[in-house]
């Protein structure tokens, strides 16, 4: 018998067979648990970075962002904290779309990375919003940061292709001296940023308590306004439009109200601003329309209509809604003919997004509904655009009518005004008459319609019937 057909050899070789496979299978087994240990390692690296960093713009998030803020508040240095809110993002998503929407987070973040220091932190903290932890051995030093974040913002985005212009507005909160917290600085930076944004954006405000009064202020105004439009707290307030020649009342404009049951009255100039920054304008708008449509109605039924009734109509409403689909539904609700309607938008709106606007004027021209320019003087109107723009009237600011007849100034601007409209075919209006002089003054100069305290001051619907009633209603002028 050979060897290697002993029982002995055979054995052996079965052994060493085994103990080889056992070897395999261990380095596999090692391996194996490299592999999960790798894989474990990277699903947790992952796991920290979407738990600590924005997925957009690769920066810290709120979280890391607040825990450095914490860590630099324990050194005591002095720090400036900001919160950076880009103006107009909104547009930019609504109409390029998300995916450029996020490119232009990604550009942003890379001009502002290269203006900080290696001490400084940047994040963002959520949709439009950036917040820094700017090293601060001086004040002004910050305030240079600041103006080099707005400067940058400032210059064109190319998004793919499509150039978007957008601006920052900016919130300063110092430490120690606005906050001793992460929160509290934070909180006072995102005010001052609110108080920014009011002062007209692309700008920046250091924080000063008085603004975090304020913000509550306009928070319970905001609360109230919002109850107020569930619960009806508005109305109409009618003020009428004279024919300066012969003194017949061709119509209104209905201006709104807000009866506040605690505070009675409250000026439109202490809410429209809030309705305008809260988006509240649209429902507001809505409610407008359809308070006039209701009180033409009745005026109908029982057959003592003033002419025409004049809404005024702001930015947001042409820019957001559908502004003439409303309006028309509001029309065929009270079954009343478009003709009883007049739009009043101002000039600076006009002048904003002369296009929309343009657009949104000549359809409503096209079912019957009679255009106006409100405040006309005050903006930079174009003579270019004010030659095609879908306009039936025009009216005089207030500003111009006020110091007639006796300023020279006033009394060629006025007579400008007048001939220019209607050498282009416009009606003109004067707003705000308030003397018998000025009253002279724009009929003799041509002017073809008035309204202000000297023919009628805004009143209720009530009070507007009893004056409509003393009304001569002849060809003969009326008397003032
Ligand atoms: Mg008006």
């Amino acid at each position: 018998m050979s060897l290697f057909a002993s029982p002995l050899f055979l054995f052996s070789l079965a052994c060493t067979g085994v103990f080889c496979l056992f070897v395999a299978q261990l380095i596999r087994s090692n391996q194996v648990i490299h592999q999960r240990n790798d894989a474990l390692r990277l699903s947790q690296a992952q796991l920290e970075q979407s738990a600590h960093y924005d997925v957009v713009t690769g920066l810290p998030n709120r979280l890391l962002f607040q825990q450095r803020l914490e860590t630099a508040i324990s050194s005591g240095e002095r720090l400036g904290v900001l919160v950076l809110d880009i103006d107009g993002f909104k547009l930019v998503n609504d109409s390029l779309g998300h995916p450029l929407g996020d490119l232009l987070l990604q550009q942003t973040t890379q001009r502002f990375v290269s203006l900080l220091t290696a001490q400084d932190t940047a994040c963002r903290l959520g949709g439009d919003e950036f917040a820094f932890v700017l090293s601060c051995p001086q004040d002004e030093q910050v305030m240079a940061q600041v103006q080099g974040l707005l400067l940058a913002m400032q210059q064109p985005f190319d998004l793919k292709g499509t150039a978007a212009l957008v601006t920052g507005s900016i919130g300063v909160a110092f430490y120690p001296d606005h906050g001793h917290t992460s929160d509290s600085l934070l909180r006072h930076a995102d005010t001052a940023m609110y108080a920014a944004k009011e002062g007209g954006r692309n700008t920046y405000r250091t924080y000063h308590p008085d603004m975090t009064l304020q913000l509550q202020q306009r928070i319970f105004l905001e609360g109230a306004l919002r109850r107020a439009l569930q619960q009806n707290e508005f109305e109409l307030w009618y003020q009428p439009k004279i024919d300066l020649f012969s003194g017949r009342v061709e119509g209104a404009e209905a201006l709104l109200r807000w009866r506040d049951p605690e505070q009675g009255l409250v000026s439109p100039a202490d809410f429209i601003p809030l309705a305008e920054r809260t988006g509240l304008i649209i429902p507001l708008g809505e409610k407008v329309l359809d308070l006039a449509c209701a009180q033409l109605a009745c005026w109908r039924a029982r057959e003592c209509l003033p002419g025409p009734l004049a809404i005024n109509v702001a930015a947001l409403q042409i820019e957001r809604s559908d502004f003439v689909e409303s309006l028309s539904r509001a029309l065929r609700r009270y079954d009343l003919p478009a003709t009883l309607l007049e739009v009043e938008i101002t000039e600076s709106l006009l002048m904003e997004s002369p296009q929309h606007a343009c657009a949104i004027l000549s359809q409503l021209q096209q079912m019957g509904v009679a255009t106006a320019v409100d405040d006309f003087g005050t903006g930079y109107s174009s003579l270019a655009y004010l030659k095609v723009l879908p306009i039936d009237h025009l009216k005089i600011d207030r500003t111009f009518i006020k110091d007639l007849p006796g300023d020279d100034d006033g009394v060629a601007i006025t007579q400008s005004i007048i001939d220019l409209g209607h050498a282009l075919g416009f009606r003109i209006t004067a707003e705000g008459i308030e003397t018998h002089a000025q009253h002279a003054f724009l009929r003799n100069a041509g002017c073809d319609q008035g309204q202000g305290y000297l023919i009628g001051r805004p009143m209720p619907a009530d009070s507007f019937e009893r004056w409509l009633a003393e009304q001569p209603y002849s060809q003969q002028p009326m008397l003032l």
